[in-house]
């Protein structure tokens, strides 16, 4: 079989259900890692209006405090949308040790079955 030469030539394929971000934990497909430096923040949500896995978090202020790394699939979408240089991209590998989220393990399979 040929390369696509774009879009119109991917065979087409099925969506199981529209808006299914908050039902589908996608941290465990991350390599890559998103870092959020909060002094450099603006807070203007570009990267909140733009993650495809709603895992921008805010707080009560609406100011973003924090990804939700569950969720998170490190597409590097909102580092490459905010316009100063907030969130920083970083091998998933670097962070080994540091993955205990509210006890919970984002990087182990176990932690995201119910
Ligand atoms: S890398 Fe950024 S845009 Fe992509 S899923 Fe993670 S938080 Fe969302
Ligand atoms: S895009 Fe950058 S400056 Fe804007 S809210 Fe997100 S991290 Fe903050």
């Amino acid at each position: 079989m040929s390369k696509p030469k774009c879009w119109q030539d991917v065979p087409p394929a099925t969506i199981a259900w529209g808006a299914s971000a908050l039902d589908v934990e996608t941290g465990l497909w991350r390599s890559m890692r998103p870092v959020l430096d909060e002094n450099k923040c603006i807070s203007c949500l570009k990267c909140w209006l733009q993650c495809p896995d709603s895992s921008i978090k805010t707080n009560e202020e609406g100011r973003v405090c924090g990804i939700n790394m569950f969720f998170c699939k490190g597409c590097g979408v909102c580092a490459q949308v905010c316009p100063v240089n907030a969130i920083s991209m970083h091998q998933e590998a670097d962070f080994t040790n540091e993955k205990r989220e509210h006890g919970e393990d984002p990087g182990r399979v176990a932690d995201h079955v119910k």
